[in-house]
């Protein structure tokens, strides 16, 4: 207690001469990082002492099923967090070259755990052969310079897998989503090598250009476009556009036939008032006797869920191609009404036309474009040349969800005006 009496008055010394604000702030940063690395030394240390606790199960004498409920329980640690430190626990006690460097404080838990993987990916005899010289790969350098470091060593170890490796990594490949309750969604998904070459190709896209009118994509946001894009492309059913048995598909560049864009046929299902863009009231939802008929209350697609009207007014806008579905406050009024259509002559004539996106700057090209009502259908506009134009998706949705127009000026040209 008188000790840390001590330091704590030091430390008011120390803090009362640095006056101004600026330099109070980067002394409080200058003690976080030295807590941190302080914290991550600890770490090694702990499990550095639990590799002889872990070899005499020390866990069974302490009353624990598990040396992670140990961890859990007695350290304060996450499940997945000891989950972690327990293999690494168990994977020093076999190479305790590697506990004593921990010990020593020359590499973090996280460097511990690089070379697991490594060791788990070569095998230990080759491991243990050439583990010194892996330890100091870890000398002043951060942590993602030595994981490259032991990755190129790992790889040259051992350059392929075995043929039940790349099985087992094939077997492992998922994808799943998660939607939220306003219809966005994220995901997580797992791929063998092969898988994943072809994706990141797909995937590939060029940089927006750095004097377009919106802030130029980030890599991130790039790479969903286009893998919504891609998913569009695979949705949109034959060569319905044309009807001909001879069509030949599209001659390069040539808006004609099967590769002319159309997008998804995503069922939506919404309701009336939804549909006439009113606002929602309770009232609209009512049955004869008044009671709520909540399963009237409808916009969605089919198959994902709830979207905001916002979304959905998207889809119509080029909707020649996606079925929809009403239903009234009562009963279904309709089945697989599709909406007015863009005939495909139309539609080739604004591609043909137009060449790429509209929005101003934009050059993506006819075949990965949205056709767009410029004013909407829903306020009277007309599905005809003067107001139709091409737009990619991005700058689709930036026109009905981010606020920006795209209209026709009486000479005819397009114009875009920002929100
Ligand atoms: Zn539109
Ligand atoms: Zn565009």
């Amino acid at each position: 207690m008188a000790s840390g009496g001590v330091v704590e008055r030091e430390q008011q010394g120390v803090r009362a001469d640095l006056a101004r604000p600026a330099q109070r702030a980067l002394a409080a940063g200058l003690e976080a990082t030295s807590l941190l690395a302080e914290a991550e030394r600890l770490r090694a240390l702990a499990v550095a002492q639990l590799v002889d606790f872990d070899l005499i199960d020390g866990h069974i004498a302490e009353g624990y099923a598990t040396p992670e409920r140990h961890l859990i329980h007695r350290g304060n640690v996450a499940t997945k967090e000891a989950t972690r430190l327990q293999r690494v626990v168990t994977f020093c006690a076999q190479h305790t070259l590697v506990a004593d460097a921990l010990e020593a404080g020359e590499i973090t838990v996280d460097h511990a755990d690089v070379l697991r993987t490594a060791c788990h990916v070569v095998g230990a005899d080759a491991f243990d052969n050439d583990v010194l010289d892996l330890l100091a790969a870890a000398d002043h350098v951060e942590l993602a310079v030595f994981a490259r470091r032991v990755e190129a060593w790992t790889w040259r170890k051992r350059p392929s897998q075995t043929g039940d490796e790349v099985e087992a990594t094939f077997e492992q490949r998922s994808l799943t989503t998660q939607r939220d309750v306003f219809g966005g969604g994220r995901g997580q998904f797992q791929l063998d090598a092969a898988g994943m070459a072809s994706l990141e190709l797909a995937l590939d896209t060029t940089p927006d250009p750095a004097d377009s009118l919106v802030p130029p994509r980030t890599l991130a946001q790039r790479k969903a476009d286009r893998l919504v894009e891609l998913a569009d492309f695979a949705n949109s059913d034959g060569c319905s556009d044309c009807d001909d048995d001879r069509c030949e598909g599209a001659a390069v560049g040539e808006p004609t036939g099967a590769r002319a864009r159309r997008g998804a046929s995503v069922d939506v299902v919404i309701d009336l008032p939804t549909l006439f863009g009113d606002d929602f009231d309770l009232d609209d939802h009512r049955t004869g006797d008044g009671v709520v008929d909540w399963a009237s209350i409808r916009s969605e697609l089919s198959s994902w869920g709830h979207v905001p009207k916002r979304v959905l007014s998207q889809f119509f806008c080029d909707a020649s191609y996606r079925q929809l579905i009403t239903s009234g406050p009562r009963v279904v009024l309709d089945y697989n009404v599709a909406t007015p259509d863009i005939s495909p002559a139309l539609r080739r004539a604004v591609q043909r036309r137009d060449r790429c996106c509209q929005f101003d700057g934009c050059d993506r090209s006819w075949d990965w474009c949205d056709v767009h009502h410029l004013v909407p259908k829903g306020r009277g506009g007309p599905t005809n040349e003067q107001n139709l134009a091409l737009v990619c998706r991005f700058h689709h949705t930036l026109i009905h969800q981010g606020g920006w127009q795209l209209t026709r000026r009486p000479d005819g040209r397009l114009l875009t005006t920002s929100p």
